[in-house]
């Protein structure tokens, strides 16, 4: 069998995923329906977003249109340009991890008063076009155009796709649906990802969005994560608002650790959600190491997957030995050395210093070698703010066969990932030195 690294932490979905979502939000919001949680007492009223709901939406659509270039593409086309990236230095396959987004509750705390604007959502959703199109490369205008009106009249018929229904599914990849309440773009989005395993179910490996705000997704949770499931994991995204503790994710850490199910959360304190609606900084620290504590005193063989590794700043910070009583990535090192299932993975360290300090971070804590992942954070790694990859998933990958030795990059492109999944050692052997 051919050799199998993996991608421990990426991201596939696109514009249309995006825009779904977002117009969902809207038309539930315009049925009165767009839940509202009062503000949770671990936030204070400073970060309180005071614009009102419409207002929000609008300024959210104009910020996606800087995503539009990037995002285009299909699901299919995003894995296939990461599979490439790694097969420009090394012939063996990718096996992916795509972690899903669940953008349905970004509005979260917010005043869905405006929502009354004594207009239709067709009318409301028609207007929201121009402050998009204002944005959008002069090339790509016709095609966004005609995908805003294809998805408004998609919502006004209630006639949402359904990528998995086209496809003879075996058993073990058929979505339940028994329970949770779905919106249109978290459906799509999520299909997608269970398409791309048709083929060849064993390279890719997606982790269901659980946002613990959605009604019925710890049923959800038991009925599709887990081996012989359409999901293979779990991704929390604690800046939208929440903490690891809220019962229901307490509910579903215990299924996980009993049923040894991967979670993947997202552990630095940038946030692709800035793109949307600006977080307040208070709402970035929740995505601390520190609010893990309870959750692995309780659960402590629970596989966590601490993503960015506090990030790349705090690894700098961390090397420089910096504020260390606070520092993220001192956090995660030191719950690795207590619990024997905590993870980290190196995801969006996309410039050179950062690459440079992996293999530092790397050489100085011993307890690595069986804990830390590569990941890329593709495709966000290939938007705005990241310049310096060109473009090309190649030059990420680049950095890790430049800078890591044969032994580290088996480590972090293979053993680890295995070990974290639970997958026995007889799926691949090793990842080999670089070709050309
Ligand atoms: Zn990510």
């Amino acid at each position: 069998m051919a050799d199998k690294a993996f991608d421990a932490h990426c991201h596939l979905f696109t514009l249309e995923y995006l825009l779904r979502e977002l117009l969902a939000i809207l038309d539930s919001a315009v049925q009165k329906q767009y839940p509202v949680y009062p503000q949770p007492s671990f936030l204070t009223a400073a970060s309180q977003d005071h614009r009102g709901f419409f207002q929000k939406l609008t300024d959210t659509i104009g910020s996606i249109a800087g995503l539009c270039e990037v995002l285009a593409e299909s699901c299919a086309q995003h894995l296939a340009k990461d599979c490439a990236g790694y097969s420009a230095h090394q012939a063996d396959d990718l096996i992916t991890l795509p972690l899903m987004m669940d953008i349905f509750y970004i509005f979260r705390h917010g005043d869905v008063a405006d929502t009354d604007q004594g207009a239709t959502f067709t009318e409301l959703a028609n207007s929201l076009i121009a402050p998009l199109l204002a944005q959008v490369p002069a090339a790509l205008k016709p095609v966004v155009k005609q995908k805003m009106l294809d998805l408004i009249e998609e919502f006004s018929t209630k006639t949402h796709p359904s990528p998995l229904a086209a496809l003879t599914l075996p058993d073990q990849l058929k979505i339940d649906y028994t329970g949770v309440e779905l919106s249109p773009g978290y459906q799509v989005h999520m299909e997608e990802l269970v398409a791309l395993r048709v083929p060849a179910p064993d390279m890719v490996l997606p982790f269901l969005g659980v946002d613990p705000r959605r009604p019925g997704i710890e049923t959800f949770v038991k009925n599709n994560v887990g081996p012989n499931r359409p999901f293979v994991g779990v991704k929390i995204y604690p800046p939208l608002g929440y903490l690891p503790t809220e019962n229901t994710l307490t509910n579903i850490f215990a299924y996980c650790e009993a049923q040894a199910i991967p979670v993947t959360a997202h552990c630095q304190m940038n946030s692709f959600y800035n793109f949307f609606s600006p977080l307040h900084e208070e709402y970035k620290a929740l995505a601390a190491p520190q609010h893990w504590e309870p959750v692995l005193k309780n659960h402590p063989r629970l596989r966590l997957n601490l993503a960015h590794c506090g990030g790349s700043d705090a690894v700098a910070a961390y090397l420089a030995q910096q504020n260390l009583a606070t520092n993220w990535t001192k956090r995660i090192l030191d719950f690795m050395d207590i619990y024997p299932n905590v993870y980290a993975d190196i995801a969006a360290f996309t410039d050179d210093e950062s690459a440079r300090n992996v293999a530092v971070l790397y050489a100085q804590n011993p307890i690595l070698r069986q804990r830390l992942m590569f990941g890329t954070d593709y495709v966000i790694c290939l938007l705005p703010g990241h310049e310096n990859l060109g473009g090309r998933m190649s030059s990420y990958y680049g950095y890790y066969f430049r800078d890591l030795d044969e032994a580290t990059r088996t480590a972090l492109f293979f053993d680890n990932p295995r070990a974290f999944l639970g997958l026995p050692a007889s799926i691949a052997t090793a990842v080999a030195a670089p070709t050309g």
